[in-house]
């Protein structure tokens, strides 16, 4: 693995940190910047081959730093072309990344921890709880090996992978400013989304450091006692606090569209009363709303409600005003409920001894 503990991770820097190495090893700052467009424009991940930089900085970056590309360890491809993709971190630990087609854009959703501390009863990232946070460096890797693998150009992404992202607010927040610099990877901060479970004093927080990307909340449930019961966050931050924060990013940031997840649960949150509170809650609120029927997994005591009840869902959302998209899982027949392809290929190795 091309990353030892010793070396400074080049691919978790910003344009800012790269300008201070350059400065502390006596080099001119413009090659900081030749430096970001070859790493985060490029792709460029041999130090060696980047020509272009004078050989004191090259040699001082081949001995003292690295690019760390992460190994693929098994993918799974859909018949609509979404590809999941294990990638094998530098101890070893295991995440998923997941390649969306959609019209002609790729978009990748991307892990932010291994696993999850949150514990919504719904979700198979919960179920093995978190084993540790994820670094920036390990975020742009994801990017990183997206984009070598699909050989094509990412143009979206989704913080939407495993992990809480503002449970590990720093790294997150790292990551976003060196995925959006126009020096570097340049994703547009509209084509950024980070979703949340609500973590009320983080979005505040979001809202502080005027974070360069679009938020998502996991909403879920209408009422405390159900969302509590799905949520275990709910019981810190209840649905009222949560949308408080919600609107005071929106009033923040100029009138900025959020993003509303919900969940479909059968018998659980899909009942036309649900769909009259959920209007209520979003009344007045500048949003699009995710209707995401619940993806099954084995030992989930969950299902998915029929097509009849997630369409007159949306239908009731649209005729009260609301913009309102069902998500379908991409690629439903890979399993694509998030941590489903680390679950899987774990009870392979298991079946396999290996
Ligand atoms: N931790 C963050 C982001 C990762 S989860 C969050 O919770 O927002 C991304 C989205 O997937 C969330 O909206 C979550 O509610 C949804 N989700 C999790 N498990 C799901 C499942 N089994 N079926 C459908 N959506 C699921
Ligand atoms: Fe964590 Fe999001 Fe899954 Fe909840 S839905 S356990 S916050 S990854």
């Amino acid at each position: 693995m091309n990353h030892p503990a010793h070396k400074t991770p080049l691919n978790g820097l910003t344009y800012e940190q790269l300008v201070e190495l350059c400065h502390r090893i006596g080099v001119k700052p413009v090659h900081a910047e030749r430096l970001l467009a070859s790493i985060f424009r490029r792709y460029n991940t041999d130090i060696g081959a980047i020509t272009e930089l004078p050989a004191a900085l090259r040699n001082y970056l081949s001995e003292c730093t690295s690019i760390f590309v992460p190994e693929c360890t098994a993918s799974q491809q859909a018949a609509d072309g979404t590809q999941k993709l294990l990638l094998g971190m530098p101890d070893g630990k295991e995440v998923e990344t997941v390649l969306i087609q959609g019209s002609g854009r790729l978009t990748q959703c991307i892990s932010t921890q291994v696993g999850c501390a949150v514990g919504c009863t719904f979700c198979l990232t919960a179920t093995a709880g978190l084993t540790r946070n994820l670094s920036a460096a390990e975020m742009v890797s994801e990017v990183f090996a997206g984009q070598h693998i699909s050989g094509r150009k990412v143009r979206n992404l989704v913080l939407m992978g495993m992990g809480e992202p503002l449970h590990n607010y720093n790294a997150v927040a790292q990551f976003v400013r060196i995925a959006t610099d126009p020096k570097g990877m340049a994703f547009s901060p509209n084509r950024v989304t980070l979703s949340t479970s609500g973590l009320v004093p983080a979005m505040y927080r979001m809202i502080d450091d005027e974070l360069p990307c679009n938020l998502a909340v996991s909403l879920n449930a209408t009422t405390d006692a159900v969302r509590e019961r799905i949520m275990p966050i709910n019981r810190k931050y209840p649905i009222a606090a949560l949308m408080k924060a919600v609107r005071a990013y929106i009033t923040a940031r100029g009138n900025k569209r959020v993003l509303i997840e919900y969940v479909l649960l059968a018998g659980v949150n899909d009942s036309a009363d649900d769909a009259v509170r959920l209007c209520e809650l979003l009344d007045g609120l500048d949003c699009t709303v995710n209707l995401l029927p619940f993806n099954p997994f084995p030992g989930s005591d969950f299902k998915r409600p029929d097509d009849a009840i997630v369409t007159a869902f949306r239908s009731a959302l649209a005729s009260a005003g609301k913009v309102v998209v069902v998500r379908e899982s991409k690629g439903r027949e890979i399993s694509a409920a998030c941590g489903q392809l680390k679950t899987e290929t774990k009870q392979q190795h298991l079946r396999t001894g290996g």
